[in-house]
């Protein structure tokens, strides 16, 4: 699993997000994504049966959300071993 979907899972799995709020939050990482690369990859992802999709209506304005599915919230446990792994041999055995 790529980093970026493992954060997009991270953060589907603490509260909904919605498409625009996904690429606020990797903004805010330094990922510089645009829709044309995250719907796409939300809609693959939900084609795993890692997020489930809805949409709500907010202020009469109707929002397509994403949250994390129980498999969603257990397929990063592999990917955060690996992650850890690499912070370790890239922070910790340099030092
Ligand atoms: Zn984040």
């Amino acid at each position: 699993m790529g980093l970026v979907r493992l954060h997009v899972l991270h953060h589907a799995a603490e509260s909904p997000i919605s498409g625009l709020g996904v690429i606020e939050e990797l903004g805010r990482h330094g990922y510089r994504l645009g829709p044309g690369t995250i719907y796409p990859l939300l809609h693959s992802m939900v084609k795993r049966g890692w997020l489930r999709t809805e949409v709500q209506i907010v202020a009469r304005r109707k929002r397509r959300i994403y949250a994390a599915s129980s498999a969603g919230r257990r397929a990063p446990n592999l990917a955060r071993e690996q992650v850890r792994q690499l912070y370790e041999e890239m922070f910790e055995e340099h030092q």
